[in-house]
Formats: C-alpha cells, sequence, structure tokens
C-alpha cells in the first residue's frame, strides 16, 4: 500500500478521497487554488499545498503544477477524483512516467474509450448492444442522409470527443441533419480540438442506466450492480438511484453481463461506469460511453452495496487483488442520492456563489450527506456549483422516498440559491413515485 497520495481535486471529493485515505492507513496530499485557500477540508489532510492562483487552468488542470506538489508532499501514488484531470490520458500518462501511481485505468484505457466511436467498436467487439447508427465518423453528407433514411429519423448527431452534452444534435428529416452535421462539427472542433462526428437512432423515450464496474490489475473484473439517472436536466444528471426501478430482472441481469463484457474487451481496470440508454418502449438496452473513472453518484452503489469504492480504487491503483467475489457483491435495500447545487432556479439555474450564511443539514436514520461546507463557507464561482450530495438508504423504495422527502425538508440554507426546491418537488412527484420517468421528464415537467 502507499504510504502517501495526493489528491488532485477539491471540494466534496477532494475530502472523501481524504476520508478514504484515513481509514486505509494512506497519508494525504491535499492541494488547492487560492480561491479555495480557506476550505476547512484542507485541514483534515495531512498536508496542503497551494498549486496556484483561482483560474482551473493554472491549478486544478495544471499538470505541471501538480506534479510539482506530488515531488514536494513526496507521494507515491495521484487521485484524480472527478472533472478536471481524471479523464485526461494525457495526465495519467505523466504521472507513470514520473513513478507515479494514477489511481484510474491505464492510459490507453483512457484514450480508446475517451473517442465514443472506438468504445462502440469495443462494445461491438464484446457484443455489447449499441444504437444503431454509422460504422465510424461521418464524413459525406449524402451517405449520411442515406444511412438516416435507413435506420429511421430522428437520428442523433454526436462528437466521437464529446462530453457535457457538447456537439449533439437531433435531426427530424434530411435538411435538419445536413445543417446539423456543420453545427455540431464546428462545435466539436470549438469545444474538443475534434470535428469528428457519428450517427445514432434518437431513442425518443429513454432512461439512463448505468452499471459501476471495478476490475483490478491481474484481470479480475466485477460489476457492483447498476443506477437508474433518468432525472436529468440538460443532460446533467439530478437524482441517481440504486437499483434502478421497475427493470425486469432478466435485463438487469443482461446488462450487468453487458458493462462487465465491456470491461474486459477494453482491458479496464479500476472503478469505472457502463453508461446505457434503456428504450422505455421495450427494455431494450443500448451501450452509450464509458466514465473512466469515479463518478459523483458512486455513493449510491456504496449503500446498496456495502463497499467502499474510493478504498477499492485505491488498492487496485496499488496492485491489490479484488477481493470481492460477483457473487457476494449484495444490492440490499434502496439507494437515491441528490445533488445539492448553488445554483438559482429563477435565473436558468446559473451557479450562484457566495457565502452560506447559515445551514442545518439533516440526519437521523438511513441519512449520509456528503459535502465540504458549513455555515460560513464561501462557493467559489470558478468552479462547479455542487455543494454536497445528500443520499437516503432504506430497505425498500417507498421508504427511501419518505426519507428522502423528509431530509429535504429538514435541510436549511441561507446566503446562496440552491436547487432544493427542484430537487423537493422532484421527489414528491408521482412519475418518480412509480418510477416510470425517462431523460426528458425533468425538463417537460418542471
Ligand atoms: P456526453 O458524454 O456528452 O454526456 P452521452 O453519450 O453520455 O454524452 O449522452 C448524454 C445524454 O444524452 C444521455 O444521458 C441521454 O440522455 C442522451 N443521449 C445520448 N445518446 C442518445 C440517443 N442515441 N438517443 C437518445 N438520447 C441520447
Amino acid at each position: 500500500m502507499f504510504q502517501r497520495l495526493l489528491i488532485a481535486n477539491r471540494g466534496e471529493i477532494a475530502l472523501r478521497v481524504i476520508r478514504a485515505c484515513r481509514e486505509l492507513g494512506v497519508e494525504s496530499v491535499a492541494v488547492y487554488s487560492s480561491a479555495d485557500r480557506d476550505a476547512a477540508y484542507l485541514d483534515l489532510a495531512d498536508q496542503a499545498i497551494c498549486i496556484g492562483p483561482p483560474s482551473a487552468a493554472d491549478s486544478y488542470l495544471s499538470i505541471k503544477h501538480l506534479i510539482s506538489a506530488a515531488e514536494l508532499g513526496n507521494v507515491q501514488a495521484i487521485h484524480p477524483g472527478y472533472g478536471f484531470l481524471s479523464e485526461s490520458a494525457h495526465f495519467a500518462e505523466v504521472c507513470r512516467s514520473c513513478n507515479i501511481a494514477f489511481v484510474g485505468p491505464s492510459e490507453e484505457a483512457i484514450r480508446k474509450l475517451g473517442d465514443k466511436v472506438t468504445a462502440r467498436s469495443i462494445a461491438q467487439e464484446g457484443k455489447v448492444p449499441t444504437v444503431p447508427g454509422s460504422d465510424g465518423l461521418v464524413t459525406d453528407e449524402n451517405k449520411a442522409v442515406e444511412l438516416a433514411e435507413k435506420i429511421g429519423y430522428p437520428v442523433l448527431i454526436k462528437a466521437t470527443a464529446g462530453g457535457g452534452g457538447k456537439g449533439m444534435r437531433v435531426a427530424r428529416n434530411d435538411i435538419a441533419l445536413k445543417a446539423g452535421l456543420k453545427a455540431a462539427s464546428q462545435e466539436a472542433e470549438k469545444a474538443f480540438s475534434n470535428a469528428g462526428v457519428y450517427l445514432e437512432k434518437y431513442i425518443e423515450k429513454a432512461r439512463h442506466v448505468e452499471v459501476q464496474v471495478i476490475a483490478d490489475t491481474h484481470g479480475n473484473a466485477i460489476h457492483l450492480w447498476e443506477r437508474d439517472c433518468s432525472m436529468q436536466r440538460k443532460h446533467q444528471k439530478l437524482v441517481e438511484e440504486s437499483p434502478a426501478p421497475a427493470l425486469p430482472a432478466s435485463v438487469r441481469k443482461e446488462l450487468c453481463a453487458a458493462a462487465v463484457r465491456m470491461v474486459k474487451t477494453a482491458g479496464y481496470y479500476n472503478a469505472g461506469t457502463v453508461e446505457f440508454l434503456l428504450d422505455v418502449r421495450d427494455n431494450k438496452f443500448y451501450f452509450i460511453e464509458v466514465n473512466a473513472r469515479i463518478q459523483v453518484e458512486h455513493p449510491v452503489t456504496e449503500l446498496v452495496t456495502g463497499v467502499d469504492l474510493v478504498k477499492e480504487q485505491i488498492r487496485v491503483a496499488a496492485g491489490e487483488k479484488l477481493e470481492l467475489k460477483q457473487k457476494n457483491v449484495p444490492c440490499n435495500g434502496s439507494a437515491i442520492e441528490v445533488r445539492i447545487n448553488a445554483e438559482d432556479p429563477a435565473n436558468d439555474f446559473r451557479g450562484c456563489p457566495g457565502k452560506i450564511t447559515a445551514l442545518r443539514v439533516p440526519g437521523g436514520p438511513g441519512v449520509r450527506w456528503d459535502s465540504h461546507v458549513y455555515a460560513g463557507y464561501s462557493v467559489p464561482p470558478y468552479y462547479d456549483s455542487l455543494i454536497g450530495k445528500l443520499l437516503v438508504h432504506r430497505a425498500t423504495r417507498e421508504e427511501a422516498i419518505a426519507t428522502m422527502k423528509r431530509a429535504l425538508a429538514e435541510f436549511h440554507v441561507e446566503g446562496v440559491k440552491t436547487t432544493i426546491p427542484l430537487l423537493r418537488e422532484i421527489i414528491a412527484n408521482e412519475t418518480f413515485r412509480d418510477g416510470t420517468m425517462d431523460t426528458t421528464f425533468v425538463e417537460r415537467t418542471f
């Protein structure tokens, strides 16, 4: 096991990794930009090193600064968290070339899976169902029209380097497709310096169901069941839960098995998530992408399985074999997470940075609160607006919903606007209660 580990991240996930290190007996080195200088979680690490000014490009995204901090902190490993450099193949490569273990998959796996067209072909090789669409990139608009007519409109134009919903466009006819190809490709070039786009059939009513996996460097790979993340706004997840409601047992089994095949075919190790769309009409599922990192919503899986995913990540990165066997991974009860962001619902959910002047967080049976904030903490304007993740775990989904309702009612925050009012409405909604939502539900309803 490592003696010291650096956390190349901030906020709640930095604190989450500090906690895992402490329990493993690994010393942690936190880093911070000058905007995060006063954050209290830094005191919980064994050392904290300033890595630059507020701008992420000069701090949390600066490989140079992070590697210098790693040298200074004398660490043997770096945990990248999520966001920032967590899916940078280059960062993983630099870490390893400096003899520092990267807590994540190999750079080859990150590179291959980060390209959606390549990921699609790996899925096909592993007999994992993909959405009907183009074989590879679309370069000729006439061929694209021919293909769209064959698979049937509507189609979705997607950027191969895409992320965060950028470079995606729905086309419902030939004219929209031709215009959309140009626009999506320009947007992708601008956002990702890669203009490559491809086509998928657009599944109008789909659920987002993803499977948590973990694999070691000795060829063992297991799944830790699924999460439903269909409650989204602008492709950003708001509510996540496990197990996925109203999912037939046979589909669930197939889905989880497909995720493990995907990981094995890609030669993937460490924690990851295989994302699928589930067509609500026929419960057929299709691979969409692999997230090659720990995800925001990982605690949902921790609650139902009892597995500490961050500790497992660190163990796997240290070269240990997975002790957990597939048949011993339980899925107990029902867990739900809501993401609490400092955003202004009255102003199109723009980030609402500022000082939290009062805070009372819920507790009691079945409640977990993963957060780095407290009364007096100032939410900086430079980074994402997540201030915490509220989770509940109960024996049944019905009870979990009741506990979440109660916990959200107890929540009291002053000084910044938050997503709490929207979350209260979602949790109280009948469609959510029935588990019959799809990814367009939030935007159609609220
Ligand atoms: P990104 O990497 O930009 O987040 P994804 O491929 O993960 O892109 O897709 C993000 C979201 O877009 C999905 O959760 C789903 O809501 C929607 N989506 C993606 N592909 C399709 C599709 N073929 N049909 C319908 N919706 C889709």
